[in-house]
């Protein structure tokens, strides 16, 4: 007997990459192997030397074909074996080894928007809908549009075994948000890609298109971004550590905003809930500061901050490691870990 294997793999798109998938049949008993594919196909090699290798890192069950099948997640190698320069995850795994010890922990806010005959879904042909208002965790066929998909993409994400921790309708029509983690840096990253190629695949089902776009509709209406909540041992028990952390931050601002997703300027503009991109800032509460400190975090002195920045469409191997290193250093060197 055998099963089905679907690998995932991340692609040399740029600037933005792009998932990929493909079947493989293995034989019962065994493991998912090593396998390939043609990077001239994927802008990631040249015709000439077109292989490059698969190698599996995160198995989780296939809920769309269900029984023995699994999902795949690879990560991209060159022939020789050592990671392809597209491979982020391999350049997330060394840092993550070396802070392992503050054992920090992501839950990332996914937020994308539905596509159908090239407007959001729920918008109407050659207009817009009624203002934004009554979108956000609204209920109601006026203000509600894909419940349906985003319900089958919670069952397949939990029938997976994916650590995700809610969902919720969003601020503009059409635009949806799911939770993942909390996790360590890896294991978030890991899992965010696999429920993003469950929900492309998913709303394909239903001929509707996700996307990450982190500014679907120019204009009056909100973007999407992928707000990155993050916690070390020293934070979940200290409030010094949790503002270490959002100086540090600060510190590397032009850094983080370089590396959490093309087109970042089109949606930290400083309106819709959002901190310019050139202005670093913090605060309790603060819905429009670039890092938030949850209420309950001040009166407990103690939790996790909110990086509001990272776009809908950065990559979560890229936003990990650049919050680890720069705030677990900041913890190490400050004394607080
Ligand atoms: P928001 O109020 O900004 O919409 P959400 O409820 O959508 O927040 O997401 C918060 C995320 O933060 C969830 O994924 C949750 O699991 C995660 N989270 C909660 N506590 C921690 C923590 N201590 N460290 C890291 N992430 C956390
Ligand atoms: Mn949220
Ligand atoms: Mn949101
Ligand atoms: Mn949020």
């Amino acid at each position: 007997m055998t099963y089905k294997a679907e690998y995932i793999w991340i692609d040399g798109t740029e600037p933005t990459a792009r998932l990929r998938s493909k079947t493989k049949i293995v034989a019962d008993g065994a493991e998912p192997p090593t396998w390939g594919f043609d990077g001239s196909s994927t802008n990631q090699a040249p015709g000439k030397a077109s292989d490059c290798v698969l190698k599996p890192v995160f198995v989780c069950p296939d809920p769309i074909r269900g029984g023995d099948d699994v999902l795949v997640l690879s990560e991209v190698l060159l022939t020789d074996m050592t990671p392809h320069p597209t491979n982020t995850r391999a350049k997330l795994t060394p840092v993550a080894e070396r802070y392992a010890d503050q054992d920090s922990w992501f839950g990332i806010e996914q937020e994308y928007t539905f596509f159908k005959d090239g407007r959001p879904l729920g918008f109407p042909a050659g207009g817009f809908p009624a203002p934004q208002g009554f979108y956000y965790c609204g209920v109601g066929a006026d203000e509600v549009y894909g419940r349906e998909i985003v319900e089958a993409h919670l069952d397949a994400c939990l029938a997976a075994g994916l650590a995700i921790s809610g969902i919720n309708a969003e601020v503009m029509p059409g635009q949806w948000e799911f939770q993942v983690g909390p996790a360590g840096p890896v294991a978030v990253a890991d899992q965010l890609w696999v429920a993003r190629w469950l929900l492309y695949r998913i709303a394909e089902e239903f001929e509707v298109a996700a996307t990450l776009d982190p500014k679907p509709v120019k204009g009056d209406w909100n973007g999407a971004g992928a707000h990155t909540n993050f916690s070390t041992q020293a934070m979940r028990s200290s409030y010094d550590a949790i503002i270490t952390a959002c100086e540090a931050l600060g510190e590397k601002a032009q850094e983080h905003i370089a590396g959490y997703g093309a087109d970042i300027q089109h949606r930290l503009t400083g309106m819709h809930e959002t901190a310019p991109w050139s202005e670093y800032s913090y605060g309790v509460s603060n819905r429009g500061a670039s890092v938030r400190i949850p209420w309950q975090v001040e009166v407990d002195k103690q939790g996790y901050i909110e990086d509001r920045r990272p776009n809908a469409n950065a990559d979560p191997y890229v936003v990990t490691r650049l919050i680890v290193d720069t705030c677990c250093s900041a913890l190490e060197k400050a004394g607080q870990v």
